[in-house]
């Protein structure tokens, strides 16, 4: 299986985002907000905020997929997809489930 960790930055394109606990500054975004309520994902700031609160670390997982998708497409010029949540959260949780089951080390050959 891939090791990994939700990391505390990456990069997406030429920007580096950064992920961190949600805030309250966050908070108030998220009340103000009908969206995933474990996470926030603000794109000028390029910050992903998730509730690390839960002792549920699937549910912590599947969160920064989600934010990373809505990321990811707004990145990229695709604003239109990353508004439809049902396509976000899907394609964030066979995402996820990649990460989960991914074994093996393919080597090319030369
Ligand atoms: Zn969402």
């Amino acid at each position: 299986m891939i090791r990994w960790k939700i990391p505390t930055s990456f990069k997406s394109l030429n920007r580096t985002y950064i992920v961190e606990e949600i805030d309250e500054v966050a908070q108030t975004v998220l009340a103000a907000m009908d969206v995933h309520p474990n996470g926030l994902h603000l794109p000028e700031e390029a910050k992903i905020f998730l509730d690390l609160t839960s002792e549920n670390q699937e549910l912590i997982e599947h969160s920064f997929f989600h934010e990373w998708v809505h990321s990811a497409l707004e990145a990229s010029g695709y604003e239109h997809l990353s508004k439809d949540e049902e396509f976000v959260d899907e394609f964030a949780a066979i995402l996820h489930q990649f990460f989960q089951t991914a074994e093996g080390d393919v080597q090319l050959e030369e």
